[in-house]
């Protein structure tokens, strides 16, 4: 299903033009208009999901093996020197465009990007008890 007023429902469907480097029955997907490096590309399921949460689990599969191939062949075509791969759910965590994507984020030596965290100090206690929280 497609969702009223969503604009990566129009990209994946085509209603709106975008820079398509591959595209089959499930996915489109295209270059970011606001790339972090060069060849910064979007995996957009052309059913609409609203994030991770509620993507099909089978349709979440078939995006990661997608993200392999493209990266495979991304590195290869740029030269890429390394590969994020970015898929932000929630405002709190960056989504800005509420329709399920999966950044693919080439990098190359010294391309001046931080996409990676700052890591904090947790203590036992902590790890212990968000394992809980999570485990049992
Ligand atoms: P996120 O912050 O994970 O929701 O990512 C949204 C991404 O979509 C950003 O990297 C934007 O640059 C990109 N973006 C937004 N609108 C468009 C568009 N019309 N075509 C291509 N990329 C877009
Ligand atoms: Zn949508």
């Amino acid at each position: 299903m497609v969702k009223d007023n969503c604009i990566f429902c129009k990209i994946a469907s085509g209603e709106i033009p975008s820079a398509t480097i591959y595209e089959d029955e499930r996915f489109r997907v295209i270059l970011d208009l606001g790339p972090a490096t060069r060849g910064h590309a979007l995996i957009l399921p052309k059913e609409h999901a609203d994030n991770l949460y509620t993507l099909e689990e089978e349709t979440a599969g078939a995006a990661m093996k997608l993200a392999r191939r493209m990266a495979i062949r991304m590195r290869e075509r740029l030269g890429a020197d390394g590969f994020n791969l970015v898929q932000n759910n929630g405002e709190e965590a960056g989504q800005t465009v509420m329709h399920f994507h999966l950044h693919l984020i080439p990098r190359y030596k010294d391309d001046g990007q931080h996409i990676l965290w700052e890591p904090r100090k947790a203590s036992a206690e902590e790890l212990e008890e968000t394992r809980k929280q999570i485990a049992e």
